[in-house]
């Protein structure tokens, strides 16, 4: 799973109980989504199987009506993570990274140019260059956001770049790009581009990009899983 986290105001709560503010990074990442079943007790979320719900009426549910448009396990996963990735207010998950970079491009719909870091990860940038330059006539044009100077990045935005798409670290060449300088060109610019970070490598442990100007974060949790066994801490934040 992989999710986009967003920048800005939490929402409401969708019908479900409100969520609780842990203030320590080790205290959200096991508790947060993950309160004892009301029902039984369980100090661990049940594995909820069902594809669908019961509807008393038409709209009228506890919440869930298809797993694939919610899923009590999902849910608890996508709260975990924007209570980890510090200034999120929701995260979605979806089944890859890839399907991630998929999803939000396709939301710039066609025609849109979007300026990306040169070293970007390889399946990000074939899915770039190849599905959404074809399917939906997407553009992008690469920069060196590392070393290039604010005139050059700025050259590179068009009446129509709807993203910046930042990769720090990238993968797998460990380039790193300051994400408060390149965010703040982006926003300046007239064609006001959202700027994403994807913050595989670092993990909101280590790097919070929606501190540092970034709209939204993704991240490939299938790079992620092997992370907490390195992390070093000393009373209950990260050093
Ligand atoms: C692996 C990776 C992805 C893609 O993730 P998948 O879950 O393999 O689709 C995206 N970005 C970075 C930096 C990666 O390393």
């Amino acid at each position: 799973m992989s999710p986009i986290l967003l920048n800005g105001d939490a929402p409401k709560t969708n019908g479900h109980a409100a969520k609780k503010h842990y203030d320590g990074f080790g205290t959200r990442a096991i508790h947060a989504g993950s309160e004892p079943n009301p029902l039984t007790g369980a100090v661990i979320p049940p594995i909820s199987l069902s594809t669908t719900y019961k509807q008393d009426a038409i709209g009228v549910h506890k919440g869930f009506e298809y797993s694939r448009s919610g899923n009590p396990n999902r849910d608890a996963l996508e709260e975990a993570l924007a209570a980890v990735e510090a200034g999120g207010a929701q995260a979605l998950a979806f089944s890859s990274g890839s399907a991630t970079t998929a999803t939000v491009l396709q939301s710039l719909g066609p025609d849109a140019h979007i300026v990306s870091v040169n070293d970007v990860y390889g399946g990000t940038f074939r899915y770039m260059t190849k599905v959404a330059k074809i399917n939906q006539g997407l553009e992008t044009t690469f920069v060196d956001l590392e070393n290039a100077d604010d005139d050059t990045i700025v050259a590179a935005f068009r009446p129509n770049t709807k993203l910046v798409w930042i990769e720090t670290p990238t993968n797998p060449t460990l380039r790193l790009i300051d994400l408060q300088r390149v965010a703040k060109l982006a926003h300046a610019h007239p064609s006001q581009p959202l700027v994403l970070v994807d913050n595989t490598f670092m993990s909101p442990f280590y790097q919070s990009p929606l501190l540092q100007g970034a709209d939204i974060v993704v991240h490939s949790l299938t790079k992620e899983a092997a992370l907490p066994a390195e992390r070093h801490w000393r009373g209950s934040e990260p050093i």
